[in-house]
């Protein structure tokens, strides 16, 4: 079976083409799939019926099911586990701010990246997701915001996975969701985040793509980094922070550090110092996470007047540093871990469990 959300259009035309159909047929069927949200064939009532019933003899529209859904009483913000056929399981998050809604979608099922505090690797890595898959995920949170007339206005790779590990589909993926005949969400308001893998971050700044750039970087010096994430073994801070420079150059970007404030770890003002004189030169933005309590993990957060002093300490060295304001702090936390729940616990229902969404700020 053909997935259709995951063709550029120029592919489904190609595709229309081979079925012998004009090529046109991909802008009406695009039109369909993401402005009128159709999820059969018999809805495509500008097609042939004798095309519509092939159609669904060759094609599909959706491949997953919603396992659970878990909506925040505070703030709105709704997460969903979706299931495939396979038995793989992924999060997608849908966060409601003032200035828009937006998305977190997972680029891979569980990651193999190894990070210490984060729920999402614990499992390894079991497969890419698809671009289509991608795209379905999205779709669940634009279906939910047509009951309000509402849209998704702005997209983050920030769910479980290495968008950067898997390169194409996560490009592929917002060339879907960019198209102007498809969902047209800017491609600056598409954030990809990073583990830092160096060679993506050169290829995205050779592509010259207008999306924003997010590097987890969450420690200071090569001691602290290689101790909470091992991708800084292969990629160390100074390889790291060269690529970050040419990113800049290339693209006229800031780019967006990501830094959890892990209690006793990396949350002392000599670690702020450090981190400024890293950043120096590098036009940035740097995102304070009070970091989700992960029951695997066992860290503790930093106290909030502690990181008030290490967010004022990092402004008084000239850095340009906010704190990620959290999302959902009512339902299951940090991205990962509804599915880790659920597959420790067989097909039950989650429970709730303290904790906050901050992915995609
Ligand atoms: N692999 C990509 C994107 C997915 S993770 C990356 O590493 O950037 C999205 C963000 O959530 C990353 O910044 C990641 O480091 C952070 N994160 C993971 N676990 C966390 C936790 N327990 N608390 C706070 N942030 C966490």
């Amino acid at each position: 079976m053909v997935h259709l959300y995951d063709m550029r259009s120029d592919e489904m035309a190609a595709w229309f083409e081979e079925l012998g159909e004009p090529r046109y047929r991909a802008r009406q069927v695009f039109e369909w799939l993401y402005q009128k949200r159709a999820l059969t064939f018999d809805e495509m009532t500008n097609l042939p019926k004798t095309l519509r019933g092939r159609l669904s003899e060759v094609a599909e529209i959706t491949t997953s099911r919603e396992i659970t859904r878990q909506v925040s009483k505070v703030d709105g913000t709704t997460k969903f586990l979706l299931g495939w056929p396979d038995d793989v399981t992924v999060e997608t998050v849908l966060m409601r701010h003032d200035y828009g809604n937006s998305v977190c979608v997972s680029t891979q099922v569980g990651c193999k990246m190894g990070c210490t505090f984060c729920a999402s690797t614990l499992g390894g890595m079991i497969r890419q997701m698809t671009a289509g898959e991608m795209v379905e995920q999205l779709m669940y949170s634009q279906r939910l915001l047509d009951a309000t007339d509402e849209r998704v206005s702005s997209v983050v790779l920030m769910g479980s996975g290495e968008p950067m590990d898997n390169y194409d589909a996560s490009m592929k993926f917002i060339d879907i969701i960019h198209d102007p005949h498809g969902l047209n969400i800017g491609q600056r308001h598409i954030t990809i985040s990073t583990v830092g893998l160096v060679p993506g971050i050169i290829r995205l700044a050779d592509e010259g793509r207008p999306i924003t750039l997010a590097v987890s970087l969450h420690a200071p010096n090569d001691e602290l980094r290689s101790a909470m994430m091992p991708v800084n073994k292969a990629y160390p801070i100074a390889k790291l922070m060269e690529a970050c420079r040419y990113y800049c150059r290339k693209t006229g970007k800031r780019i967006s550090f990501e830094y959890a404030l892990v209690g006793g770890k990396n949350d002392r003002l000599e670690h702020a110092r450090e981190l400024a004189a890293l950043l120096e030169g590098i036009p940035s933005h740097v995102n304070l996470i009070p970091v989700n309590y992960v029951p695997e993990r066992g860290y503790e957060r930093t106290p909030a007047d502690q990181i008030q002093a290490f967010l004022r300490e990092l402004k008084s060295l000239g850095v340009n540093a906010t704190i990620r304001r959290e999302m959902g702090h009512d339902i299951a936390a940090a991205c990962g871990q509804l599915r880790a729940q659920y597959m420790g616990e067989g097909a039950r229902p989650p429970r709730r469990r303290a904790g906050a969404i901050t992915s995609g700020t």
